[in-house]
């Protein structure tokens, strides 16, 4: 696994600045590479390499992963 470029700033993001969750319209608070979104959101759309994320989904996801990391800490 190879952590994804994060120096594309030049060419403008094609996705809004609204929660990249389905259903949820609420201000973005956080982005994140879209690949990351997806370990804790299976269901977002394939609509460009950033997640927009709100506060709420963002508290959501860290705990998500932060769960998938205690686990390969213990595989340790
Ligand atoms: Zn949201």
């Amino acid at each position: 696994m190879s952590a994804p470029a994060e120096r594309a700033r030049s060419s403008r993001p094609r996705v809004p600045d609204r929660c990249v969750v389905p259903g949820c319209e609420e201000e973005v608070a956080r982005h994140l590479a879209l690949a990351e979104a997806k370990r804790a959101f299976s269901n977002l759309p394939d609509s460009g390499r950033r997640a927009p994320l709100c506060r709420t989904h963002y508290k959501e996801w860290k705990k998500a992963t932060r769960g998938e990391r205690t686990l390969d800490r213990l595989a340790w």
